[in-house]
């Protein structure tokens, strides 16, 4: 007994000095910078931290931001100075709009929380450091794996510095998870694809290369060599050709390091699984920083169209590279026009599995801003992408449909039909109709009014019931799509609705009115008289003079002295006089009383 506890004992000593060593080792390595705001309301209070040699950078209502070390820390507190609040820095504070990693996966857990009828987050696989790679997929019926669905994967970050690809991956989940329901096209794709993101394979690398608040320019992963060095590159590292040609390094230190050997590394051991288990992927992108290039297999050689590449599948690439270029402008090229690498992610795709995988190298086209671009130009740099990611999404059905070989490319054929009253008045709905055919199938038909949908249906007769709640001039079109993501749209009927109109009083007087004065209705838009239903408390006999449609009229009543009248306008009777109902009150003036000497006498002729 004794013996055994002594070993305990000693077990848990190894296990203490484990645990005491790592986050000193740690903490040598990483200086570690903290994002403190102090309290300061004032220009004097600002001067007189700015006099104890605190760097502002930013100020606020409450306090003012500076960046510090440990030892800046230990300072300020030393002198008194209570922060309000310290964060230790990830990005720096200008490129904050980018998400580190525990920042990606709240985002991923809020759109997969917003959207659990399409939208399904998994776990891919864990990295070196033991981080979870998330797996994020995007379809209705998301837990169900239907292997006769085509489906598309997109891939972020393989390489740690290049952040601006977790946010394009980041984009792309919110682009579909926003668009269902409301757009078609998108609706139409997440009906009909199981599609696939990956947005973050290199998490420890991501998170190592920002992790004081200032970049490193990380590409690895952070594998612990036995040299000492540290990380694999995980786009040398697949099993595809791995380690041929020169296109890889042997040498752990080197950036372009393949790995002891193939799949040796739990990032691309998750991403093969991942993409093992789902043989329906047709299609595939990879993200990257930078260059503005759309890169297609084979990147181990520079021959065009080896013996492990098909001559129509090379036809394949060289045509959706060239589609794809044409919505983001990048340049489509073979990977090897670069440079030779092997044991990248998309010759496996295409080698291994027959994938039409690419490899996207976003924005910039140089080193300045390089792999560091700044937070702003995110949202222009991934919608940049959605045209081709859309675009191959709607290809995975069979990608060689592009060269003309098999799949659906043919779109439906559709018309819209529909009877709207004449006038058209808000808040009245239309039934709107669609005749659709496809050679496959139609799959969704969407109705649109200047541009935005306005309904759907799946299942023929396809119509929907539309009432739109403003007035305006409408441009209506049906589109009908079917499984191959094709698109057609009918001819546009164009429809004015009327809002209802607006009734103004003239009152003749400035605060009360004569006996006998004419008051002036005006209208925003014509109305019907005949159907105008008005009249005055206290009742009064009136008469209008004004006929048929009319955008003014005048009521001629003999109102009575010192007397207050209301005029009430309702709505309701008639199309064409719908008017918002009004009132409106006015008093009478006193009246001067002419009492005639003879009250009446007879002219005899
Ligand atoms: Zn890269």
């Amino acid at each position: 007994m004794l013996a055994r506890n002594i070993w305990r004992t000693i077990c848990l000593l190894i296990l203490f000095a484990a645990i005491v060593a790592l986050p000193a080792s740690a903490q040598e390595e990483r200086p570690g910078l903290y994002r403190v705001t102090l309290p300061a309301t004032d220009r004097e209070a600002r001067t007189r931290l700015a006099e104890q040699g605190i760097a502002v950078e930013a100020v606020g209502p409450s306090g003012v931001v500076a960046t510090v070390d440990e030892a800046g820390l230990a300072a300020l507190r030393a002198k008194g100075l209570s922060p309000l609040a310290v964060e230790p820095l990830d990005f720096p504070p200008e490129d904050e709009a980018y998400h580190n990693y525990e920042e990606m996966m709240a985002a991923l857990s809020q759109m997969a929380a917003q959207r659990p009828d399409i939208v399904v987050l998994t776990t891919a696989g864990y990295s070196v450091e033991g981080r979870a790679i998330p797996a994020v997929k995007i379809s209705d019926q998301p837990e169900i794996d239907d292997p006769t669905e085509p489906a598309v994967l997109f891939m972020a970050l393989t390489h740690a510095r290049e952040h601006l690809t977790v946010e394009m991956a980041l984009a792309i989940v919110r682009l579909f998870v926003e668009g269902y329901g409301t757009d078609p096209a998108l609706t139409n794709l997440v009906e009909q694809r199981e599609i696939y993101v990956l947005p973050n394979v290199n998490p420890d690398g991501g998170e190592y290369d920002i992790a004081d608040g200032f970049y490193r320019y990380w590409r690895k992963n952070r594998r612990p060599n036995p040299d000492g060095t540290y990380g694999v590159d995980l786009n040398r590292n697949y099993g595809y050709r791995w380690g041929c040609c020169g296109g890889s390094s042997p040498v752990p230190g080197s950036e372009t390091y393949r790995g002891p050997a193939p799949f040796s590394e739990p990032e691309t051991q998750a991403v093969r699984d991942f993409v093992l288990a789902r043989p329906n992927i047709t299609a595939a992108i990879s993200f990257h920083t930078y260059g503005e290039l759309i890169l297609y297999p084979y990147g181990y050689t520079y021959d065009d169209l080896p013996e492990d590449m098909d001559a129509d599948d090379q036809r394949t690439f060289v045509a959706l590279a060239n589609l794809m270029a044409a919505t983001n402008g990048y340049r489509p090229q073979q990977a090897s026009d670069l440079y030779i690498t092997s044991g990248d992610t998309v010759d496996w795709l295409y080698g291994q599995l027959g994938i039409f995988g690419f490899t996207f190298e976003m924005y910039p086209t140089s080193f300045s801003p390089g792999f560091y671009p700044p937070g702003e130009v995110i949202p222009r740099e991934t919608a940049r992408n959605f045209p081709a990611v859309i675009a191959l999404t709607a290809a995975a059905d069979n990608p060689r449909k592009i060269i003309g070989l098999g799949g659906d490319a043919t779109p439906p054929v559709v018309m819209l039909y529909f009877t709207a009253p004449d006038p058209w008045l808000v808040s009245t709905p239309v039934t709107l109709a669609a005749a659709a055919e496809d050679d496959v199938g139609v799959t969704l038909v969407a109705w649109q009014a200047n541009g935005a949908a306005i309904g759907m249906d799946r299942t023929p007769p396809f119509t929907t019931t539309w009432a739109p709640d403003e007035p305006g001039l409408y441009r209506i079109e049906a589109l009908a799509f079917d499984g191959g993501g094709n698109v057609a749209t009918s001819e546009a009927f164009t429809a004015t609705v009327y809002g209802p109109a607006d009734a103004a009083l003239d009152v003749a007087g400035q605060d009360a009115v004569d006996l006998f004065a004419p008051l002036r209705l005006s209208f925003s838009r014509p109305v019907t008289v005949t159907t105008l239903a008005l009249h005055f408390e206290p009742p009064v006999d009136f008469q209008l003079q004004a006929w048929g449609e009319t955008e003014a009229l005048i009521v001629h009543a003999p109102f009575r002295p010192r007397t207050h009248y209301r005029l009430v306008l309702e709505s309701g009777l008639g199309p064409q006089s719908i008017l918002r109902p009004a009132q409106w009150d006015f008093s009478t003036r006193p009246s001067r009383v002419y009492v005639p000497l003879i009250s009446a006498f007879e002219i005899e002729s």
